[in-house]
């Protein structure tokens, strides 16, 4: 017979052809089957196209949405860009591209290299956050954010960025640098427009507990952002100042009698006051100038010194009336809790340090409930375990956990304070001094203020006559774009040039999905609801905090608008591993990146695949290897051949017949690697595994006997190629259609297996100590003549037969007896 020879790239071109002009992957609605949404990140459409990060991400969301469709379900498996951003801008600068042009082109080029590798989306519900039909619906949610008074404007002390020129958001300083540049983040006080994140910060802490299908360590990154802390606001006098209140918020109001000395942020509104006069007030003022050239990360990392000074002013300890001096120190920062901490030096390591290297006076008031007490002259740190309350007027004699309630409540009962809770959660900053950003609809009037641009009017569309000179928000620079006139009073007005981060793009990106040629609202209800959650979301775990936390947010807000009907938006979240070359992330400047299109030319998408999922399960880091690739393309073109080989016999039909033993061990190994594929896939996404159960499986059919029943060997080369179709779905279509089937494999169901046929022969056979009959054993028929003597000396009853004797010889007649000679 005329063998043909594996050749993926003009198959993989062929059907993708064929699967376009058939619409084969146009989302499958049939009410009457269950749904399944999958869905990948989406991409930013970066100059430099795909990498393998994203192929192996794309490759494990594919491998899904196959497979559930195969197993009955109408899936939702759909594609887009995150397509605004700064680097489309900095083309513009540094090119005089235009930004627009060079987003679509960079957008068409990967959704070329995403229809290369065979991945079926549903481009008909492509979605581009840069373009007026969607960003006209961001600018719409904005509306309903500020409408539910979750969008104000106010002026901070904010991060910024000299290197890319704009804010950003808390989430996206990382270790005090740019998220995005690695540039050192200074502070810049500025009127910004601010998400109220902080009004959801308890619910989206309490709904983690309903995200089973989230990997624990996800869970617990958003769970220390939130940062939620029980404690007291303690009200603290100055006396000088007219008793002046200073709140302070403490996690340990148990603690409160060990108070010797307070520290407020040397942006504190009270420290011009506090000073003023005082011997430190010259140095303090230049500490100050200091500190705004300093990060805040940097400010409280514990690697940074502690330096205060005494501001000459005394506060008034509000249970016991004493003295408390007050401190303006480089750790406390203004932005969190209420900028003034009480000092506990006995029983905190930071303010125990402190004390220490100013020789502040240090007061035991919780005491270890075992041993002897200890004494100041002990301590070379703070005692932070549990015990009773000393030195603490009435309250001595609690239990220290007690003492914060009980405390906190005589606080509140006097009028010193109060229990409370803070978080570390701050509000999202969502305002950027970019060009290449969703415009935030609003408008200034000098006699009404901020006005929202009306519904009707949107979408504010991103003017073109700019100029990008480097430094100045580009969008300042079109008067056609900023002089208008008021919605309210018709008045002239001036439109806010400020667009928003590009997070706010993709919070609600996969709710577009659900209707995406939705004209009147961001989205149809109906259809949302129907979808969503999504059931499986893939991502990288760099998004753990930044994206999931506000797609998160974002969802809550629709439900509490009444625009759906859940609060959580994933039910369940894979965050694959990277992509690393010789133990090394690939990147340009180590010089070890693999390009997808290099080896999709060499080798086929469908060889690119199966290695992706062979190399590690997709939580694992996966270290790219040449001779992996070729193994996984060798294993390819073994399938290939079985399929030539056998072609005359899988065209033809013929009686099913299972008789001897290498039928029944065929029809086993075509059970039980159904069995394995599936539940790998289904409950585990353990693609290498269920690769592994596929390869035994191929080895089972190449040692099948020439005389074996040809129905069940056609059966079992059927299947190899089903179970081989969501990972390699050309080369499964491909050799489908020669083994003369019409319809797509795509289409077919997924097969079943019968657990009847998973059990093996067994029989029992006789095991004798020197001719002499002991027990009985239950052994698989195939087992050989060494299996069987491994099986007997293992037995654990044979210690009791031999009793204490060597075992000399064993002789085995197979399916009858062991004989085990001893002395
Ligand atoms: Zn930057
Ligand atoms: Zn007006």
């Amino acid at each position: 017979m005329n063998e043909q020879v594996y050749q993926p790239r003009e198959i993989e071109r062929k059907w993708q052809q064929i699967w376009e002009e058939t619409d084969a992957h146009k989302t499958n609605e049939d009410e009457k089957k269950p749904k399944f949404y999958t869905l990948e990140m989406f991409p930013y459409p970066s100059g430099e196209g795909l990498h393998m990060g994203h192929v192996r991400v794309y490759t494990i969301g594919d491998v899904i949405a196959r497979f559930k469709r195969m197993k009955g379900y109408q899936v939702l498996h759909p594609m887009g860009a995150d397509a605004f951003g700064l680097p489309a801008e900095n083309a513009a600068i540094q090119r005089g591209v235009n930004p627009r042009e060079w987003t679509l082109n960079n957008m068409e080029r990967i959704r070329n290299e995403q229809k290369r590798l065979g991945v079926s989306y549903d481009w008909d519900r492509y979605v581009a956050t840069c373009l007026p039909d969607y960003y006209k619906f961001t600018q719409w949610l904005f509306l309903l954010f500020y409408e539910r008074g979750l969008a104000y404007k106010k002026k901070a002390a904010v991060n910024w960025c000299p290197t890319c020129n704009t804010v950003l958001a808390n989430e996206q300083v990382e270790d005090g640098k740019c998220w995005r540049c690695d540039s050192e983040v200074t502070k810049k006080e500025l009127n910004q427009w601010f998400f109220r994140i902080t009004d959801y910060a308890e619910r989206l802490l309490q709904d983690l507990d309903q995200l089973e299908g989230w990997p624990d360590k996800v869970k617990m990154m958003q769970k220390n952002w939130i940062g939620k802390s029980e404690g007291a606001e303690v009200v603290f006098t100055v006396p000088a100042l007219e008793d002046t209140k200073i709140s302070v918020f403490t996690t340990r109001p148990d603690t409160l009698y060990g108070v010797t000395y307070m520290v407020v942020a040397p942006e504190h509104p009270l420290v011009p006051q506090l000073i003023a006069g005082k011997e430190n007030e010259k140095a303090i003022l230049e500490f100050i100038e200091e500190l705004k050239k300093v990060n805040e990360i940097t400010r409280t990392s514990t690697e940074v010194e502690k330096v205060g000074y005494f501001t000459g002013t005394y506060a008034k300890h509000p249970l016991t009336g004493a003295d408390i001096p007050i401190w303006v120190a480089n750790y406390v920062l203004m932005d969190y809790g209420t900028g003034a901490v009480m000092g506990v030096p006995a029983h905190d390591e930071r303010d125990f340090l402190f004390a220490k290297k100013y020789q502040l006076p240090i007061k035991i008031v919780v005491q270890s409930k075992e041993g002897e007490p200890y004494t100041l002259e002990q301590m070379t740190g703070a005692y932070t375990e549990d015990g009773v309350l000393v030195n603490s007027d009435q309250f001595n004699g609690l239990n220290n956990r007690e003492a914060i309630r009980t405390i906190g409540e005589y606080l509140e009962k006097i009028g010193k304070g109060k229990l409370t809770v803070s978080y570390r959660l701050r509000d999202w900053l969502i305002s950027r001094q970019r060009y290449w950003g969703t415009p935030i609809p609003m408008v200034y009037c000098e006699t009404c203020g901020n006005v929202p641009v009306p519904l009707e009017q949107l979408p504010v569309i991103l003017p073109e006559d700019v100029v990008f000179n480097g430094k100045d928000n580009p969008l300042t620079t079109s008067e056609a774009f900023v002089h208008t006139t008021c919605p309210k009073c018709g008045g002239p007005a001036h439109r806010e040039t400020d667009t928003m981060d590009t997070f706010i793009d993709s919070s609600w990106y996969y709710f577009r999905y659900a209707s995406p040629h939705e004209e009147i609202k961001p989205f149809d209800s109906r259809q949302v609801n129907k979808w969503l959650p999504v059931d499986e979301y893939i991502g990288g775990i760099e998004h753990a905090v930044l994206h999931l936390l506000y797609s998160r947010f974002f969802t809550k807000v629709f439900y509490d608008a009444g625009l759906i009907s859940f609060q959580e938006p994933f039910k369940s979240l894979l965050t694959q591993g990277m992509v690393l070359k010789d133990g090394a992330k690939m990147s340009k400047s180590k010089g070890n990146v693999v390009s997808p299109n290099e080896i999709i030319e060499k080798y086929g998408a469908d060889t690119g695949r199966l290695f992706i999922l062979f190399a590690a399960p997709p939580d694992r880091d996966l270290d790219w290897s040449d001779s992996g690739v070729e193994g996984s393309h060798r294993f390819l073109n073994r399938v290939w051949r079985m399929v030539q080989q056998h072609l005359e016999t899988l065209t033809q039909t013929y009686p099913y017949q299972v008789e001897t033993d290498a039928e029944k061990e065929l029809r086993r190994m075509i059970h039980l690697t159904i069995k394995r594929v599936t539940e790998d896939i289904d409950e585990r996404d353990n693609f290498n595994t269920a690769i592994s159960a596929i390869m035994e499986l191929v080895n089972k059919i190449y040692v099948y006997p020439e005389d074996g029943n040809k129905g069940l060997l056609k059966e079992a080369i059927e299947t190899t190629v089903i179970l081989l179709a969501p990972m390699t779905p050309h080369l499964a279509e491909e050799l489908w259609q020669m083994m003369g089937q019409r319809e797509s494999i795509h289409k077919e169901k997924w097969p079943t297996y019968q657990e009847e046929y998973l059990v093996l022969d067994e029989v029992e056979i006789a095991v004798q100590i020197n001719g002499k009959i002991k027990g009985k054993m239950v052994v698989p028929t195939s087992y050989s003549k060494e299996e069987l003597e491994k099986e007997v000396l293992s037995d654990p009853r044979l210690e009791e037969w031999k009793a204490g004797k060597e075992v000399r010889k064993v002789i085995v007649v197979p399916g009858k007896l062991v004989n085990i000679v001893v002395s």
